[in-house]
């Protein structure tokens, strides 16, 4: 199983981080040491001072596909669910600045926190979805499928060029904007369509 996530997939974060709007997807891999399930705690690795929360939609592959065409993409997803893609932004920087890959600060153990799966022909199909996140109870990032630049049928079509999807793989569909640190005892809270799926703590 692997982890693809995407990066700058919404124009306004991609500003607030200084970044061009992309031209085509941007994706990197974590490993599946990554995961974080069930609303565990979320430790603040002892390598970094600046840990952003990342508020992602993720899919879930449901059949083997290469070079899979955007118009058949549909067939290879059908739940959704909410997961964080936690950066370790001062090593990410720091990375960038050199231009050396970014595993470092996204790939670590517990950086990628990942909620129950939601059928998504019960939530009314891919672009009925709405999701925000709180940090501490107030309302930090919020998205919607209309604002990404890249649809997830295009990251499927996209991704498949270069490597083949199986069964299992998540797509980390990118951040909206309002990224920001967590500290020791902040509270994060995120609703899908109005339900709570994440409910963590960080320390
Ligand atoms: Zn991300």
């Amino acid at each position: 199983m692997k982890i693809i996530c995407i990066g700058r997939n919404y124009s306004l974060h991609a500003k607030e981080l200084g970044n061009e709007i992309p031209k085509e997807p941007i994706f990197f891999l974590k490993p599946d040491s990554a995961l974080l399930l069930k609303n565990k705690t979320f430790f603040i690795p002892d390598f970094s001072n600046d840990v952003h929360h990342e508020l992602e939609l993720v899919i879930r592959i449901n059949r083997l596909g290469k070079h899979i065409p955007a118009e058949f993409a549909p067939r290879y997803y059908s739940e959704v669910s909410l997961g964080i893609d936690f950066t370790a932004r001062d090593l990410q920087q720091e990375c960038k600045e050199k231009g050396l890959p970014w595993e470092k600060a996204k790939a670590f153990d517990g950086s990628a926190p990942l909620a129950e799966w939601r059928k998504l022909e019960a939530l009314g199909g891919f672009e009925n979805l709405e999701y925000k996140l709180l940090v501490n109870g107030k309302e930090r990032q919020s998205g919607k499928p209309s604002e990404m630049l890249f649809h997830v049928n295009d990251l499927i079509a996209h991704v498949s060029k270069y490597m083949t999807l199986k069964i299992g793989d998540l797509i980390y569909t990118g951040t909206p904007a309002g990224v920001s640190r967590v500290v020791e005892g902040d509270q994060l809270e995120a609703f899908l369509n109005g339900e709570k799926l994440i409910d963590m703590r960080v320390k």
